[in-house]
């Protein structure tokens, strides 16, 4: 694993929490953008060596919209950049880690994704990311 890519946080309104964090970080998202595939839209913010990424459900059966109505806004996620995905994914499901889909797929800001089951992350949904070169 190579560092922490982002922090994904689920939030119930985009626009006030644009604002809620830039006022936090000190400068405006620097993009936002819609998931269709997830039912997402989400904003970037950059802060020193790695991201905040906002996510905001467009329809009621987005997964961020089931994760609000359960615990409430809050952190959703933690992204680790790796170098190659599919050998790290093929890692972790050796460990025993629980593996949410089959394969990475492509998600927000130019990026191949693939996420752990937080069952058996002590609670964390782990992302994996890589850059889609
Ligand atoms: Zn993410």
């Amino acid at each position: 694993m190579l560092k922490i890519e982002h922090i994904g946080i689920a939030v119930k309104d985009l626009n006030a929490s644009n604002n809620l964090f830039a006022k936090l970080l000190g400068k405006p998202h620097y993009k936002v953008e819609s998931v269709a595939s997830e039912n997402v839209n989400t904003s970037f913010f950059q802060t020193c060596d790695s991201k905040i990424e906002l996510l905001c459900a467009t329809a009621p059966e987005s997964a961020i919209a089931g994760f609000i109505d359960k615990k409430g806004e809050g952190i959703h996620h933690i992204a680790f950049a790796v170098e190659n995905i599919e050998k790290e994914v093929e890692r972790l499901k050796a460990e025993g880690f629980t593996p949410i889909s089959d394969k990475p797929k492509r998600g927000a800001d130019n990026k191949l994704v693939f996420f752990f089951h937080p069952k058996s992350t002590n609670g964390v949904l782990i992302e994996l990311c890589q850059e889609i070169s």
